[in-house]
């Protein structure tokens, strides 16, 4: 057979997907892969079923329909505070997923750098293979996943192109500071970079905590790709609906790349959507409640079972510590992935290694989110307790 790309043969599969199989598989407790195991709001569902009949089921505009663009535009305008043009400033995508590939390939020539915080939402690294860029990490260390300044400018200096910002992080739960925002829109503007950020879990930040968005700070609307989705805001990962906001110029390129690699989002999902876009304020704020709410019972039930973990700022994951464990002799010599593999296996919980998402060679580590369930989260608790019985 003829030989396959290069590319292809630089990148694993997403092992959060994977783990998502692997845990069907043997019927586990899912706390890998995160998304909600709880219905989206009433109204979008109604206003799918409407949808279903009323249509659109045809084309629709490429880069997306005009009432989810004005919807978007409002909103999002209002996190800005921007005036957002929704005939030239966004593009709807197929999922944050579809965004944050698309910003790579609109502004990434092969061979350019992007710097990327280590750890990181695994899909930049295939991101940056595809579009050919060549990722430059910048360590955001355990605990506090705080990062060195000086090491920062030391890769803008190398002539980065871009830097990818997710704020909040997938997966170490860090809210990006005003402060530190600043500092990295100051060294941008400085070494005239991108700045491409990943805003999906904005809704999901935790008091005293605020989000803020990298577009909002003075003059950096204009270097600024705002990636982000409807996936987690409404429950509605599978809905695959995304979008990019940016300066005009860069998005009239983007909307090129998005023509070419999908046509569009799906035309009868956006129209049923809108009608979230336009939720009032506390839809928002009930959400971020609901949220608190599960990070707080389940990191108290994690304390409980005396498991080390760090405390999310935002999103919804915790990185659990598992050097306990490893150094056990029952599990010597195994990896992270190798522990989550029997994990699943013998515990009936699935989470995700931390070496999927770090460039140091971090093996300590595994990933949980808590997007379900009272009841779910009470079982997957009883079943993480039996991990006790291997450090007695
Ligand atoms: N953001 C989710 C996670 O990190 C996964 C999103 C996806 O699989 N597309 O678990």
């Amino acid at each position: 057979m003829a030989r396959l790309s290069d590319r292809v043969q630089t990148f694993t599969d997403s092992v959060i997907r994977r783990m998502t199989r692997i845990s069907d598989e043997y019927g586990a407790i899912n706390l890998s892969q995160g998304f909600p195991d709880f219905d989206p709001p009433i109204e979008l569902m109604d206003a799918l079923a409407k949808a279903a009949y009323a249509g659109p089921h045809q084309y629709s505009i490429t880069y997306g329909a005009k009432n989810f663009r004005d919807a978007l535009a409002v909103k999002q305008g209002k996190r800005i505070g921007r005036k957002i043009d929704p005939e030239t400033e966004i593009v709807v995508t197929c999922g944050g997923t579809e965004a944050m590939m698309c910003a790579m390939m609109t502004i990434c020539n092969p061979g350019d750098k992007v710097l990327v915080f280590s750890p990181f939402y695994e899909n930049y690294g295939a991101d940056a293979i595809l579009s050919g860029a060549d990722p430059v990490y910048i360590p955001l260390a355990p605990p506090a996943y705080e990062f060195d300044r000086v090491r920062l400018e030391e890769g803008f200096k190398q002539g980065a192109k871009a830097i990818i910002v997710c704020n909040p992080s997938n997966p170490c739960g860090k809210v990006f500071t005003r402060e530190e925002l600043t500092f990295i829109g100051n060294l941008a503007a400085k070494y005239d970079a991108f700045v491409v950020t990943d805003e999906v879990y904005e809704h999901m930040v935790y008091e005293p905590y605020e989000h803020i968005c990298m577009a909002s700070l003075p003059g950096m609307f204009e270097r600024t790709i705002t990636c982000n989705s409807l996936s987690k805001t409404y429950s509605i990962t599978r809905w695959r609906l995304g979008y990019m906001i940016g300066p005009s110029e860069v998005i009239e390129g983007a909307r090129k790349v998005h023509d070419f690699l999908t046509v569009g989002a799906a035309a009868p999902l956006q129209e049923a959507a809108a009608v979230g876009l336009s939720f009032p304020d506390s839809y928002y704020d009930n959400l971020r409640q609901l949220y608190t709410d599960k990070r707080n019972y389940f990191l108290a039930g994690l304390d409980r079972i005396g498991l080390k973990h760090n405390v999310p700022q935002g999103s919804y994951f915790v990185m659990v510590d598992i050097q306990e464990f490893l150094d056990r002799p029952e599990f010597a010599g195994m990896s992270d992935l190798q522990f989550c593999e029997w994990m699943i296996r013998e515990i009936g919980v699935a989470a995700v290694p931390g070496s999927s998402f770090f460039r140091e060679p971090i093996n300590n580590l595994i990933r949980l989110h808590f997007a379900r369930e009272k009841a779910t989260l009470d079982e997957a608790l009883r079943r993480l307790e039996r991990l006790n019985s291997y450090v007695k």
